[in-house]
């Protein structure tokens, strides 16, 4: 009766341990599709997914049959997605994992549309060179550790110029504690984008309202001002003067 009676409890304690498991792991299956403007799916996209507590990570390209991925998210927790196409600007979106699956599809434009606008480069660069690309990021060095990030970091050597991306002319300029020396331009001809450039090793010699032009027009120095742990030009750009999450543009799109 007693041993009975033990194997009565080992049995429910057994159940009751497999139901707390199941309830925290809790996957969810959420499937992200890349579309272009037009609506129409895109095949074999690059799908990025990151945890907002760093618990997942990944990096997952999908075969050219397939216009989406899926993957077991935890309900609850809030992930960023970055979604990359070769000809194709880089998309993104953020959900927080609902409790049952889901889909959600990620727009990219083509890169034609800001090819043609024939900007320069800030600094020399290949895709390769950058260290840290748009979109949903996560790290432990990060303050916060998670979020958007809303432009493109290229290693360069101390001092290195930086070159005007546009015709237009300087928008604003300052110096802060996560910025560190910054510039804006804003371009005065084709469609109407700003640009704008951290961590410069000192402030830029130009004044707010002077003119830029593409090819060599020195507007300042590479350097590792503000919250940066490295010399590098992190640079953005934006239909606006807003540069957030639904605003920045991917600054690859206008080159590679
Ligand atoms: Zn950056």
């Amino acid at each position: 009766m007693k041993n009975a009676k033990k194997l009565f409890i080992s049995a429910v304690s057994l159940i009751v341990l497999i139901c707390a498991m199941a309830l925290s792991i809790d996957a969810v299956d959420i499937t992200i599709r890349a579309k272009d403007s037009n609506g129409n799916f895109i095949y074999g996209a690059t799908f990025e997914v990151r945890a907002s507590d760093g618990t997942t990570n990944t990096s997952v390209p999908v075969g050219p049959d397939y216009v989406g991925k899926i993957f077991n998210l935890t309900s609850g927790k809030k992930y960023g997605i970055n979604v990359r196409y070769a000809g194709y600007a880089a998309g993104w979106t953020e959900i927080t994992c609902p409790s049952s699956a889901n889909t959600y599809d990620v727009t990219l434009k083509s890169k034609t549309t800001y090819k043609n606008e024939n900007y320069t480069k800030p600094v020399s660069f290949t895709t390769s060179d950058i260290s840290s690309r748009i979109g949903y990021r996560y790290g432990t060095l990060l303050t916060p550790n998670y979020g958007f990030h809303s432009g493109a970091d290229i290693p360069k050597p101390e001092k290195t110029s930086i070159s005007s991306i546009h015709n237009g002319e300087v928008y604003d300029k300052g110096n802060s504690t996560s910025m560190g020396y910054w510039i804006q331009t804003k371009s005065t001809s084709g469609t109407q984008y700003y640009a704008r450039f951290m961590h410069m090793y000192e402030t830029s010699p130009l004044s707010i309202g002077d003119p830029v032009y593409t090819s060599n027009c020195y507007i300042g120095k590479v350097g590792t001002t503000g919250a940066s742990t490295n010399n590098h030009l992190h640079f953005e750009i934006s239909a606006s003067t807003s540069y957030s999450a639904s605003t920045a543009i991917d600054p690859e799109a206008f080159y590679n």
